[in-house]
């Protein structure tokens, strides 16, 4: 029986909440199984430890994570702390130092979820976004001078390698070609940005020659928004920049119903690292500590960690699952209309899963108490 080493790291606001839920997911599916399980370690990282020693994580953090076979991360944020601080000393951190170059962001409408689109069904959104999540505008590259004076200076440098634009755009056409529309959309902005992002597309062209089979166009950022919003459809596979597809994924989020649905990877395809998966939301400090907490992007976050780990029976279980929970607007939380709780979301999953592996029931069996 193979064993999974699994870190937790709730971090911050309703992080602290659903990452337990998603602990709580992950061993119901295990208890299906014969042939996995988890051993969970947590890390009390993020705001409440920044109050006590200064830094977001300790200075070893990621030494005490390199064994792991996955990580579940929670949020990073805090109202009392500034945002750079809680984004560079932690997710960054982490997605940096075990260079996870890859964040894949898939997108669908899932059953019983009202989308803002009207003219939208749900099979005409059905979307992965890849951002690139290690360089760009993100680099950490620029700095300020002059600080306090009226000719204070500040610059953010965007920052792209041939081999880093190279890895992640290869990454986007190989992860197309599984997809059965084989459709990559490349994402720039090269009319304005006339250097980086040239030598993006020009790369982009290149790589496509690996990949006959990939039908891909181009899209300028700004075009691409009304495109996700009017002609959903025409998208499959998309890849982004750091900055554009962090903008474009929440966008996504929001098309496919709600922030607290979204999930996402933070993946080192080469598998030398740890892998991260979170869901896209932030820490949300206006509903934290309630209950409320929609903890449906964290379960579909574990999805993406089993297909990770290879447990690909179980992430299809593990989302048939959620999608029966989806599909009963009585298990909806506040964010989706509904008056569910984070824990009637979470004892319908695990009592799904366990009725299943008993022999199977009804969704409706486990409507919210
Ligand atoms: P951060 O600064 O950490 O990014 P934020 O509070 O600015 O966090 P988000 O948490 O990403 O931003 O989300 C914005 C709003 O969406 C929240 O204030 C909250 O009301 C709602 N929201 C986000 N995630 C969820 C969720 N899982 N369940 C319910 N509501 C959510």
């Amino acid at each position: 029986m193979k064993t999974y080493r699994i870190a937790t790291i709730p971090g911050d606001g309703i992080g602290k909440e659903v990452v337990p839920a998603g602990q709580r997911v992950l061993e119901a599916i295990a208890a299906r199984s014969n042939t996995f399980g988890f051993a969970f370690e947590n890390f009390d990282w993020g705001g409440d430890y920044y109050r006590q020693h200064g830094a977001m994580m300790p200075a070893d953090g990621l030494d005490a994570l390199r064994d792991k076979d996955a990580i579940l991360f929670g949020s990073a944020g805090d109202p009392h702390i500034p945002d750079h601080i809680t984004l560079w000393g932690l997710r960054l951190k982490i997605c940096q130092g075990f260079d996870q170059y890859a964040n894949v962001r898939p997108t669908r409408i899932l059953p019983g979820i009202d989308g803002p689109l009207k003219r939208c069904a749900p099979q005409d959104l059905d979307w992965v976004i890849v951002r690139e999540n290690s360089e760009g505008e993100y680099a950490g590259v620029g700095g300020r001078a002059h600080q306090g004076h009226p000719i204070e200076v500040a610059t953010d440098v965007s920052m792209m390698t041939r081999a880093g634009v190279e890895r992640i755009l290869r990454f986007a056409f190989r992860l197309a070609q599984t997809r059965p529309r084989k459709l990559l959309t490349v994402i720039t902005k090269s009319n304005a940005q006339r250097h980086a992002m040239v030598m993006w597309d020009e790369i982009a062209l290149q790589i496509s020659q690996e990949f006959p089979d990939v039908r891909w166009d181009k899209e300028l950022v700004d075009a691409a928004t009304a495109r996700m919003v009017n002609r959903p459809a025409t998208l499959d596979t998309i890849v982004a920049t750091n900055l554009h597809a962090d903008i474009l994924s929440d966008l996504a989020a929001a098309l496919a119903g709600s922030l607290g649905i979204a999930p996402t990877a933070n993946l080192d395809p080469e598998r030398r690292y740890p892998s991260m998966f979170e869901p896209i939301h932030g820490s949300a400090f206006d509903i934290m500590g309630k209950g409320l907490a929609n903890p449906v992007g964290t379960f579909w976050s574990a999805v993406m960690m089993l297909e990770h780990l290879g447990e690909d029976a179980a992430a299809r279980q593990l989302m048939a699952v959620i999608e029966r929970v989806t599909a009963d607007p009585s298990l909806h939380t506040g964010d989706l209309g509904g008056s569910a709780t984070t824990a009637q979301v979470t004892d319908a999953v695990c009592a799904l899963l366990a009725s299943e592996a008993a022999g199977g029931t009804a969704a409706t069996d486990v409507k919210a108490a």
